[in-house]
């Protein structure tokens, strides 16, 4: 089995563009990664996601494993197998979902106690289970079991939470055992604090992984803060392994992080908003829903090659959101999906060419433009 390695292929500034191989295939950096929350990209087949331009999409250990449980995917041949994708899998640890979606917590060095949002029943995460499901889901990377408190907090609570997940951190390498092919991350925390992230990866470093999370940014600290973290965040961590921030975002939040140092994303906008009628396009956001769409015989975006711009006209796209008809979500998903990995395409290049500079100021000119004119 061959194992997980990174190869930076170029640098322009901050920027990194490589490659991570996986046993179940390469990973192109910088990466964004659909999310799949209950084994499934919602409205999408994977065919489709893979068409998109995807290489990797995140599973959510929270909602796998109390619906359909991981112990019921493992029998069933894993996660790939099970949903139909066959390329790499990153999951997530369960940390950050019990903390903001399960009912009644309860916090201890051990790990957490929770009640589940589907039905109250009670469970309990710790590093090792969390490792344990991951491994029984079949995943490529596996996250650290963590615990990350909303911003904003006082410097003693981040403080606290930072030191509780590398204690944690070193108890999922332990569990996490040796596993050829399939790769550990750390996720790095301390909040907005320099010295604390500063802290968190040197106890990450000392531990080792095969790639670093910077965790705990997008809770609620807004851009400007979360780019200030990432102008130092990134380098506090090894070069030469990936760097994944968390959750991450809006298309200029993603360009952002980018020009920062960050190698891979993962966000539910593209799929969540599609669904609810919002498109991201080359010219910024647009509402579909909005009437000047109604008679509008345009593509949605005319540069995009997916099939709701390649064969639909805004008043259809319109038509069906409006009308709540499946394929109104199904091609939006589809189209804001492909938006956000032809993003990814562009920065690679850029990166790769050494003109991330002029692409980043034509991306920010495009969207200043805003939306085609109404006819
Ligand atoms: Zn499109």
């Amino acid at each position: 089995m061959s194992e997980f390695t990174f190869e930076k292929h170029a640098q322009d500034g901050r920027a990194r563009t490589g490659v991570i191989s996986t046993p179940r295939g390469e990973i192109r950096t910088p990466a964004f990664m659909p999310v799949g929350t209950a084994a499934t990209v919602k409205a999408m087949l994977p065919g489709s996601v893979r068409e998109t331009g995807a290489d990797i999409l995140l599973g959510n250990t929270y909602h796998l494993m109390l619906r359909p449980t991981a112990e019921r995917i493992a029998a069933l041949g894993g996660l790939h197998k099970f949903m139909n994708w066959e390329r790499p899998i990153l999951t997530d640890s369960g940390g950050f979902q019990v903390m903001s979606l399960a009912g009644l917590r309860k916090l201890t060095e051990e790990g957490v106690t929770f009640k589940s949002h589907i039905d109250g029943s009670k469970h309990a995460l710790t590093p090792e289970r969390s490792m344990e499901i991951q491994a029984l889901l079949g995943s490529d990377i596996v996250m650290c079991f963590d615990e990350c408190p909303a911003l904003p907090a006082d410097r003693g609570r981040i403080a606290q939470s930072m030191e509780l997940s590398m204690r944690w951190a070193a108890r999922s390498k332990v569990a996490f055992g040796d596993r050829p092919g399939h790769a550990l991350f750390g996720i790095q925390q301390g909040g907005l604090e320099e010295d604390l992230r500063a802290q968190s990866a040197e106890a990450l470093r000392e531990i080792g992984f095969d790639g670093y999370a910077v965790g705990g940014l997008a809770v609620g600290e807004g851009q400007e803060a979360m780019f200030g973290c990432l102008d130092y965040a990134p380098e506090q961590l090894p070069e030469d392994k990936p760097r994944y921030l968390m959750g991450v975002g809006k298309p200029d939040d993603i360009v952002g992080a980018v020009a920062r140092g960050i190698d891979m994303m993962d966000c539910v906008l593209p799929s969540r908003s599609g669904r609810t009628g919002q498109a991201f396009t080359r010219h910024g956001v647009v509402n579909i829903r909005n009437a000047r769409h109604l008679d509008d015989p345009r593509p949605l975006d005319e540069a995009c090659g997916c099939p709701a711009c390649q064969n639909y006209s805004r008043a259809y796209l319109h038509h069906v959101t409006r009308s709540k008809e499946i394929i109104g979500s199904m091609l939006m998903t589809w189209h804001n999906l492909r938006y956000y990995q032809d993003l990814m395409a562009g920065m690679r290049e850029a990166i790769a060419a050494g003109s991330f500079e002029s692409w980043q100021r034509a991306f920010h000119a495009g969207r200043a433009q805003g939306d085609i004119d109404p006819l």
